[in-house]
């Protein structure tokens, strides 16, 4: 497979095309802000949610101390399956999946404050499906773009990948 580093760079690449792409077939006036999320987005995507999050990989330790939301994950799913690897569904899964591991967190951080501090049982009443529903409504374009970027990103990365194969196996 490609290395992290080549990864990168096609991400990078990529972000990059996005803009005169966005640009050329988005009605005048362009609304710079909805550009930007898509190429943040793709960065992102490709920076730190990309599909090698199911190997003990740069991407994984690139989370830090927070790579432990991603054990799981790194456990659970075979390397380059359709769950982490498929071109649309695995991006929004790996989202879906970061937003519930860290509400599950603030969760049991928040529960473990009102435990400590007396005030009794109390959880977060927002869920992460309320939040996504809550963006969409206030800002739909930013929202499209961001999960357009989130796919594109992944798209970039499994492509490589598949070109990669074809080509070692032609060899
Ligand atoms: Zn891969």
């Amino acid at each position: 497979m490609p290395s992290g580093k080549v990864h990168d760079k096609i991400t990078l690449v990529g972000a990059i095309i996005a803009i005169p792409v966005w640009w050329y077939l988005t009605p005048a006036p362009q609304n710079g802000a909805i550009g930007g999320t898509l190429v943040v987005s793709t960065l992102f995507s490709g920076w730190l949610l990309s599909p090698d999050l199911d190997l003990n990989s740069s991407i994984y330790k690139r989370w830090g101390p927070l790579r432990f939301l991603w054990y799981p994950y790194q456990k659970m799913i075979p390397h380059r399956s359709w769950i982490s690897h498929s071109w649309f569904l695995s991006p929004l899964m790996r989202v879906g999946y970061l937003l519930v591991m860290t509400w599950l967190m603030s969760w049991a951080m928040l529960w473990g404050i009102r435990q400590a501090s007396g005030l009794g049982p109390g959880v977060p009443e927002t869920t992460p499906l309320d939040l996504v529903q809550s963006l969409y409504s206030r800002y739909p374009q930013h929202t499209l773009m961001t999960i357009l970027g989130l796919i594109f990103g992944t798209a970039l990365h499994t492509g490589a990948d598949t070109l990669y194969s074809s080509l070692k196996r032609r060899q």
